[in-house]
C-alpha cells in the first residue's frame, strides 16, 4: 500500500491529460507533476486518495530522453505550461495520444487514430490574449504576474513566453501609473483596493493592441496619466479600456467596459477575412494556428456552392464567414448577443451576404430551426469545453446532413458527443489535432463524422 511521506523509486510510464507524469507503485496509480514518460528517480508521496496518489519527484536519477530544460524561469511555480519540460515534437505525440485515448476509451472507437497533429514552427509568443493579475507580495510590494498553480498567490513576472513582447512594458506602465498616483492593487481577501488585472489583446495581422485595466470601482483617478504612460509604450496600443468589476468573484472581467482612449475594437485578419474584436468577444488565442484549424475544418467540411451550412457555437462568426466564401448559405448560432452583433457586422464589413446569425442557445435554436424545415447539408460544431448536448445533437441528426465537422478544445466531451452522434447514424472517419496551445496540456481536435445513410 502506498503511504504518505514515504519514498519510492519509480519510472514514469505516461503523461495524464492534465499534464502530470504517471507511474505505478505496487500497482497503485501515482501522478507526479513535472515529470515525463521515461523519467526514473525517487518520489515522495504527498497525498493518497482512494483511486490514486500524488507524488513529488525528489531526484531524477535517469532523465527521460524526451525531457528538455524549460525556457521559462517560473515553469515550476506557474500553473500555465505543464509540458514545457518536454521536447516539442514529443509534446505533439503525447497530445495525439490524449485524443486517441479519449476517442477509444470514452468514444469506444477502437481503431480510430489521429491522421495528423499540426504543430507550430516556433511554439512561443503565440498568445494574442494575456491576463496579468495585480496585487501585493508578502512584503507589501506591488506585483503582477500569474497565479501559482491551484492558488491565488501571484508569481511576480511581467513577461510570459507564450505572449507578446509588449506585455512586459504594458504591465510595467500600469504599475508605474499606480505608484505615481497612489492607486492601490485589489486585495481579494478584504475586497479593497482598485486595480485587479491587466488584460492585453492584440490583432496579430494588424499589429493593433488593446489594453483593458479591470478595476474594483466605477472609474480610476487621473486616467490621463494611465493613458499617457500606456501610449508611450508603443504606438500599436490603439484602444484602452477600464473594465468595471466590483464583484467578489474570480471573473476576469466585469460586465461593463469604459473606453478611455482610442478605438472601441481592434482588428485582425484570418483567412483573408477581417474581424473586429472587442474586450468580451470570444476569439481563438493562437492566431497562427487558428488559420490552420479553420483550414482543416473547412477541408473536412468540403463545402460547395450548393451547400447550406449550419455553424453552431459560432462566436463572432469566424468559421461561418470563412465557410460562406464557398457555401450557398451559412447560418450561425451563438448564445452571446454581443458576439452575434459582431458576427453580423463582420459579415457586412467583408461584403458577405450569404450568412445569417441568431443569438440563442444551441439547445433552443437548433431543434426549432430543424423543426421549422431547415435542411443543412453540412454542420459545423465548435462548442465550449463542456461540449454539446442531447437536444442539439438529436436535432442535427434528424436533419440528416451529409457531414458533421466537430471542433473541440476538450477531447473528452468531444469523444462523448461523437459516441452519441455515432448512435444517431454518424461515423467518425478522420481526426486531426491542432496544437493551439503549445507547452500546455491542451489540444484542439477536429473530427469529421460522415452520415452512414449517404
Ligand atoms: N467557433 C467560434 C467560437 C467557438 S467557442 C470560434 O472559433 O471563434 C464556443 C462558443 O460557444 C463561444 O462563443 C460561446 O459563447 C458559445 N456558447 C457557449 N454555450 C453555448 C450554447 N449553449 N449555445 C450556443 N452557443 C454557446
Amino acid at each position: 500500500m502506498v503511504e504518505k511521506n514515504k519514498h519510492y523509486k519509480i519510472k514514469i510510464t505516461g503523461v495524464s491529460s492534465d499534464g502530470n507524469g504517471v507511474c505505478k507503485v505496487d500497482g497503485f496509480t501515482v501522478f507526479v507533476p513535472m515529470t515525463v514518460t521515461g523519467d526514473m528517480g525517487e518520489i515522495v508521496i504527498v497525498k493518497v486518495l482512494s483511486k490514486y496518489a500524488i507524488g513529488r519527484m525528489l531526484d531524477i536519477t535517469t532523465p527521460s530522453p524526451i525531457r528538455r530544460d524549460p525556457k521559462c524561469p517560473v515553469f515550476k511555480r506557474c500553473g500555465g505550461c505543464h509540458l514545457q519540460h518536454i521536447k516539442y515534437e514529443n509534446q505533439l505525440e503525447i497530445k495525439g495520444g490524449f485524443i486517441e485515448d479519449a476517442m477509444q476509451r470514452i468514444g469506444g472507437f477502437e481503431n480510430l487514430k489521429c491522421d495528423e497533429i499540426i504543430g507550430m514552427e516556433n511554439p512561443y509568443r503565440y498568445r494574442n490574449k494575456c491576463i496579468f493579475p495585480v496585487g501585493t507580495d508578502r512584503n507589501g510590494e506591488l506585483v503582477s504576474g500569474f497565479y501559482a498553480s491551484r492558488s491565488h498567490d501571484i508569481i511576480a513576472i511581467d513577461d510570459c513566453m507564450a505572449g507578446i513582447l509588449e506585455n512586459e512594458k504594458i504591465v510595467k506602465a500600469v504599475k508605474e501609473y499606480m505608484e505615481e498616483t497612489g492607486v492601490m492593487p485589489y486585495n481579494e481577501k478584504n475586497h479593497t483596493g482598485l486595480v485587479r488585472r491587466v488584460f492585453i489583446r492584440d490583432g496579430r495581422a494588424s499589429g493593433e493592441i488593446m489594453v483593458v485595466v479591470s478595476v474594483n470601482g466605477k472609474k480610476i483617478p487621473q486616467k490621463e496619466k494611465l493613458v499617457s504612460r500606456l501610449t508611450a509604450v508603443s504606438d500599436k496600443i490603439v484602444s484602452i479600456y477600464i473594465n468595471i468589476n466590483e464583484t467578489r468573484t474570480n471573473n476576469v472581467l466585469g460586465m461593463e467596459n469604459k473606453l478611455i482612449y482610442g478605438k472601441a475594437e481592434i482588428e485582425d485578419t484570418l483567412l483573408g477575412i477581417k474581424f473586429k474584436i472587442s474586450p468580451h468577444s470570444f476569439y481563438q488565442i493562437n492566431p497562427y494556428m487558428t488559420e490552420k484549424l479553420y483550414g482543416k475544418a473547412l477541408e473536412y467540411a468540403n463545402i460547395t456552392d450548393k451547400d447550406n451550412v449550419l455553424d453552431v457555437y459560432c462566436g463572432i462568426g469566424t468559421i461561418s464567414l470563412a465557410a460562406a466564401k464557398s457555401a450557398k448559405h451559412v447560418t450561425g448560432i451563438e448564445i452571446v448577443e454581443q458576439a452575434v452583433r459582431d458576427a453580423k457586422s463582420n459579415a457586412k464589413n467583408n461584403n458577405i451576404s450569404n450568412a445569417d446569425f441568431f443569438a440563442d442557445s444551441a439547445e433552443n435554436a437548433v431543434p426549432k430551426l430543424i423543426e421549422g424545415g431547415m435542411k443543412p447539408d453540412i454542420v459545423i460544431l465548435d462548442p465550449p469545453r463542456k461540449g454539446s448536448d442531447e437536444a442539439t445533437l438529436r436535432a442535427i441528426a434528424k436533419a440528416q446532413p451529409k457531414r458533421i465537422v466537430y471542433v473541440s478544445c476538450n477531447a473528452s466531451t468531444l469523444a462523448r458527443d461523437a459516441k452519441h452522434l455515432s448512435s444517431l447514424g454518424y461515423t467518425p472517419t478522420a481526426v486531426t489535432g491542432v496544437d493551439m496551445f503549445p507547452n500546455t496540456c491542451h489540444v484542439e481536435t477536429i473530427v469529421l463524422l460522415q452520415n452512414r445513410n449517404m
